[in-house]
């Protein structure tokens, strides 16, 4: 067995000295190096931002898309969206362990697992595509995958499905950061929060404020919000087009009191959302941007423009205990649970 870099690095074949996140192109050959573990997949979960660009691309036509993922896939070794750079994650059983990490891991062959690191640098050879779940972003395939050594994964837990875990695995990271983040008495404000992260992350959001904050709740669409309401997952909500900056603001606003935010999280998956999240924020408070769709000139130049002196996140896909604290939700939250079960699974 070869010995290979920690970061994926001797998998880069184009351009030479990138990791394998900012590859073209990386090598999906699938015999490990002694330092990598062999995932036989399941299912790949794309990120929605991505599995969004391509579905209108091709006109929701599942063999289009299929074709669309096929062809990204053989092309670059891994599966990238060109447009959007974005991934998503996989489950899958682990077949191969390299001699080198085998002692220094808490994995078998045979463990389920969900990768953690996006399939953005994740190398993966698909021989067959066996259905598209267009609803929930999810591709059934016959495939492989590599795990680098600094390749972050979960064991699948035993008291819930594969997909369900999945689904909430996908976001992991914005829930996680949303319980570090946020702090007794703040308001915040969530963009895209009837969406699967915006309610993860609306739900902790709650948790945190405790009785003297504040969670207000936007997203496209009235039913979805009724339905954070109902579950109280927010204290108010109101529908608006978060690419329209001064509507969102306007309403925002007269839903706290006619005061700015002390945080705002932008959960949406399409661009051109930067300054609705910006502009309701309060001076001296946090904006954290979650979504891939979001663009750090708009956000920085934009921010500038309007004279803002707010904290800017880049929702970073890890922090420390962030499936621990995702897959927690799911537990303590029996109507979280209902939903994403109807949803996502
Ligand atoms: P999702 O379930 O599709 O949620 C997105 C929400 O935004 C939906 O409720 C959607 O409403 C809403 N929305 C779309 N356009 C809108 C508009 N113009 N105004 C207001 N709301 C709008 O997506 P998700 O899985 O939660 O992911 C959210 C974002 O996080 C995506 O951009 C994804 O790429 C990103 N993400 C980031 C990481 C990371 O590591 N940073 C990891 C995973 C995902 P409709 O349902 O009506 O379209």
């Amino acid at each position: 067995m070869k010995s290979g870099c920690k970061y994926g690095t001797h998998r880069v074949i184009l351009p030479e000295g990138v990791l394998p996140q900012a590859a073209l192109k990386i090598d999906n050959t699938m015999e490990i190096y002694d330092n990598e573990i062999l995932v036989d997949v399941i299912a790949l979960n794309i990120d929605s931002a991505s599995f969004t660009q391509i579905e209108i691309e091709a006109d929701h036509d599942s063999e289009k898309i299929g074709r669309k993922i096929m062809e990204i896939v053989e092309e670059r070794g891994k599966m990238q969206n060109p447009v959007t750079g974005s991934g998503g994650m996989l489950i899958g059983v682990v077949e191969e362990i390299g001699a080198a990490l085998k002692d220094k891991i808490d994995l078998k062959p045979g463990d389920r697992i969900a990768t953690l690191v996006s399939l953005s640098l994740t190398p993966l050879k698909i021989e067959k595509i066996l259905s598209i779940k267009q609803d929930i972003d999810r591709v059934e395939v016959k495939a492989k995958a590599i795990l680098f050594e600094s390749g972050l994964y979960a064991k699948l837990p035993e008291d819930m499905s594969e997909n369900l875990a999945l689904a909430a695995l996908d976001v992991a990271g914005a829930p996680a950061q949303v319980a570090k983040m946020v702090k007794p008495g703040d308001s915040v404000l969530i963009l895209g929060a009837s969406g699967k992260s915006g309610m993860m992350c609306a739900y902790e959001a709650m948790k945190r404020v405790g009785p003297t904050g504040r969670v207000v709740a936007s997203d496209r669409r009235e039913d979805a919000l009724e339905m954070l309401k109902k579950n109280r997952f927010c204290h108010e909500a109101f529908a608006g087009d978060a690419t329209k900056p001064v509507e969102v603001m306007t309403k925002a606003l007269a839903h706290n009191g006619g005061r700015e935010y002390d945080i705002a999280i932008n959960v949406v998956n399409v661009q051109n959302t930067e300054m609705s999240t910006i502009l309701p924020v309060r001076d001296g408070g946090i904006v954290y941007f979650f979504s891939m769709a979001t663009s750090f000139t708009k956000a920085a130049l934009g921010a500038e423009g309007v004279g803002k002196d707010v904290t800017m996140i880049i929702g970073n896909g890890y922090t420390r205990g962030h499936a621990e604290i995702t897959l927690e939700e799911l537990r303590e939250s029996e109507s979280l649970r209902a939903i994403f079960e109807e949803l996502y699974v």
